[in-house]
């Protein structure tokens, strides 16, 4: 039996410094750079995996150094299946800034059908058994799917995004 294609696009958006491009390489390349690329410009990968049987197509977009301009990742997150947010744990300001990363991509998509995940990244640099009870509450809020990560140690990165694939496969059939 031939197998299913499926095809998804996903943002990976926050503010800049968050670890979007890190989580991003981590996953595609298994490696961790500690100088910052934040070169100007959208990039995007494609990304083939296979779950249940179906050949899934992911092609996962970074909006690297765009941060600032709203109109931008607005703009490439159109049609987007699925939004990480990303945010980072060391951060207090970890809630605001999701909210405005969720009001800004998640809200303006005016699809309610779309996949929410957030990625609370650094988990590395913060002490044990830390809970972030707070972002644990907002993403609920919104209905996300909530995983602490570090692309550093490679924490979690695969699981991020084998769980955004499940969702597809599963919200497609
Ligand atoms: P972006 O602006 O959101 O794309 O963030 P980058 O991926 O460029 O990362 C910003 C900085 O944080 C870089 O110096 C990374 O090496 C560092 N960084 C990213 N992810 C992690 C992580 O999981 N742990 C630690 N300790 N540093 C990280
Ligand atoms: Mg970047």
């Amino acid at each position: 039996m031939p197998k299913e294609e499926i095809q998804a696009k996903i943002v990976v958006v926050g503010d800049s410094g968050s670890g979007k491009s890190s989580i991003i390489s981590r996953y595609k390349n298994g490696t961790f750079n500690t100088d910052s690329d934040s070169t100007i410009g959208a990039s995007f990968y494609l990304h083939t995996i296979e779950i249940n049987s179906h050949i899934l197509k992911l092609s996962i977009w970074d909006t690297a150094g765009q941060e600032r301009y709203d109109s931008i990742s607005t703009l490439y997150s159109r049609n987007s299946q699925a939004v990480i947010l990303v945010a980072d744990a060391t951060r207090d300001d970890k809630v605001e800034s999701l909210m405005k990363w969720y009001n800004k991509i998640v809200k303006q998509l005016l699809n309610d059908e779309v996949l929410v995940f957030v990625a609370v990244n650094k988990i590395d640099l913060t002490t044990v058994l830390y809970e972030f009870a707070d972002v644990k509450i907002f993403a609920d809020s919104v209905g996300a799917t909530m995983f602490l990560t570090s692309a550093k140690d490679d924490l979690n990165i695969t699981e991020l995004f084998l769980s955004v694939g499940n969702a597809i496969v599963h919200k497609s059939f």
